[in-house]
């Protein structure tokens, strides 16, 4: 074993003092904070919240949140549904001036999308 918070956990019983307000996952060993934050034991991905995490379940079962759109994960690792997309700073050269000049999104396109009969309500 590899990690100190698990072995920490073995050895004593409970996460250890710089664990407070955070919980840990044994299996692939992330570490998040957080009441509302919620993991998921499948694919291992911490979700903003229980709301969201429910939104990678389809009626066929699980799916993988980067291959579903509207899913959006943030600085720290946590998926979003929907909702504001962080602004990223980018640059676009105007072809007949030669000139850059910032844009304020890119809307990066999803890996796949995902058809059928998903409902984001149920
Ligand atoms: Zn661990
Ligand atoms: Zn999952
Ligand atoms: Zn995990």
């Amino acid at each position: 074993m590899n990690c100190t918070i698990c072995e920490f956990a073995d050895a004593h019983g409970w996460w250890g003092p710089t664990m407070s307000g955070k919980t840990h996952c044994l299996t692939c060993h992330t570490t998040w904070g957080g009441t509302a934050r919620a993991h998921c034991t499948v694919c291992h991905q911490t979700f903003a919240s229980n709301g969201v995490a429910d939104k990678h379940w389809r009626k066929a079962g699980h799916v993988h949140p980067s291959e579903i759109v509207d899913f959006w994960q943030d600085e720290e690792g946590f998926w979003h549904y929907g909702g504001k997309r962080p602004l990223k700073p980018a640059w676009v050269v105007d072809s007949d001036t030669g000139s850059a000049k910032p844009v304020e999104t890119i809307l990066a396109a999803p890996t796949r999308v995902i058809t059928g009969d998903w409902d984001p309500a149920s």
